[in-house]
């Protein structure tokens, strides 16, 4: 008799390899099939087999979904066809006059979603230093509905305290959202730390290779899961069983790639301090970090995200235009080394002002880390900054 596995006693290492059912249980195949179905046969009037139309449900989609809530370590997965639309139907679940409190150092296009789609209906945003407590409090209304955070944040990297924030909202009936796209749940696990709602651009390291667009969102709550659902399949913005089947693939190897990317990323941040065109590099991992603390606190890892400063913008152009090795190109997490220039790419839609007060001014560097030899990505940055 083949049983249906169940994974949730193992270590985060041995979860990400076997995803939720860890085969597929009617043939054994140890690759979880592609449902290439948009629509299931009923057996009788009032029966079905449990699915009926893949908008609702797939089962392809459903093994990532399931596969994202046991390693996040939260009962409800969902899996959405970018991290915008999963950032969208989140927001979905609030009302105009609803009040929240995001951090001010973020993914530029979900600034941009707050500001250009959801301002419009009603909803009313503050950006503020997440990672300071003070801050947070201050800034609270008696409509504030949720905290929006990231951590570390995109591209400084700024750190927030989550126990303390999480305890903090409970207090006060505030949900607490977190995007865990930076460290993923290899590396930290927000519901574990108080966190409400955990949303991911599945894009950057579940995915891993930069070949998919992928959102996902894992939830504890019974209710919160219902009212996501209803949004998920009324919206439609679901994602495909083929690019569920490439993530849960790429979640396989989520363990290995960030043990090898952090131990670029650190060597790498190690280095470029020591450049004389290096002004100023943000790494989480290197002790003197102002979050360093409480991230090893909080994760059991740095993940591979360094963001830096060169002298003037002329290094910056020099560089964009000389590195090879390293691509040029928007987009992070994956197993090839990337850099951005968040200020006029990633960050552009935010405005100069704020830019500028958060720190993604015009000599910042975004670099993800990739899995190559740390040896070799040196050599290019070094060449590439001389
Ligand atoms: C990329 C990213 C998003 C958006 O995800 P897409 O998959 O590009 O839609 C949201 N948050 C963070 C932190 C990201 O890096």
């Amino acid at each position: 008799m083949m049983k249906v596995g169940n994974v949730s006693n193992y270590s985060i290492s041995t979860k990400v390899v076997h995803g939720s059912k860890c085969y597929d249980p009617h043939t054994g195949a140890v690759s979880f099939p592609i449902y290439q179905s948009a629509t299931f046969r009923h057996p009788a009037l009032y029966q079905t087999t449990g699915y009926d139309y893949s908008r609702l449900q797939n089962p392809t989609r459903e093994e990532l979904e399931n596969t994202i809530a046991n390693i996040e370590n939260g009962k409800f997965g969902f899996a959405f066809s970018s991290g915008m639309a999963a950032v969208s139907t989140i927001l979905s679940l609030f009302s105009p006059k609803d009040h929240i409190i995001v951090s001010d150092d973020l993914y530029g296009g979900t600034y941009r979603l707050f500001e250009e789609i959801y301002k419009k209906y009603g909803l009313e945003f503050s950006y503020v230093n997440t990672s300071r407590i003070q801050d947070i409090e201050e800034a609270v209304k008696e409509n504030t509905k949720a905290f929006f955070i990231e951590t570390p944040t995109n591209p400084m990297m700024k750190v927030a305290d989550l126990k303390t924030i999480s305890r903090f909202a409970k207090d006060r009936k505030i949900l607490l959202i977190v995007d865990n796209t930076f460290l993923t749940p290899y590396f930290q696990r927000p519901l574990e730390l108080g966190a409400d709602i955990v949303v991911h651009s599945g894009t950057k390291y579940l995915g891993g290779h930069n070949d998919t667009l992928a959102g996902l969102v894992v939830v504890n709550d019974e209710e919160l899961a219902e009212r996501i659902k209803l949004i998920q399949k009324s919206e439609g913005a679901v994602l495909s069983p083929f690019d569920s089947w490439l993530i849960l693939r790429g979640i396989k190897t989520l363990g290995v790639r960030l043990e090898k990317q952090q131990e670029n990323a650190m060597k790498i941040a190690k280095w470029l301090c020591t450049h004389k065109n290096v002004t100023k590099v943000n790494y989480v991992g290197l002790p003197d970090h102002e979050g360093y603390e409480i991230s090893k606190s909080q994760a059991s890892g740095f993940g591979a995200m360094i963001s830096f400063n060169v002298k003037d913008v002329q290094t910056v152009e020099k560089v964009l235009s000389k590195v090879q090795l390293v691509m040029f190109a928007e987009s992070l997490g994956g197993v090839e080394s990337l850099i951005t220039y968040p200020a006029v790419q990633t960050h552009a839609a935010i405005p100069e002002e704020m830019r500028n007060r958060i720190g993604v001014t015009d000599t910042l560097l975004r670099l993800s880390v990739g899995i190559e030899d740390a040896d070799d990505i040196i050599a290019d940055l070094e060449q590439a900054l001389e």
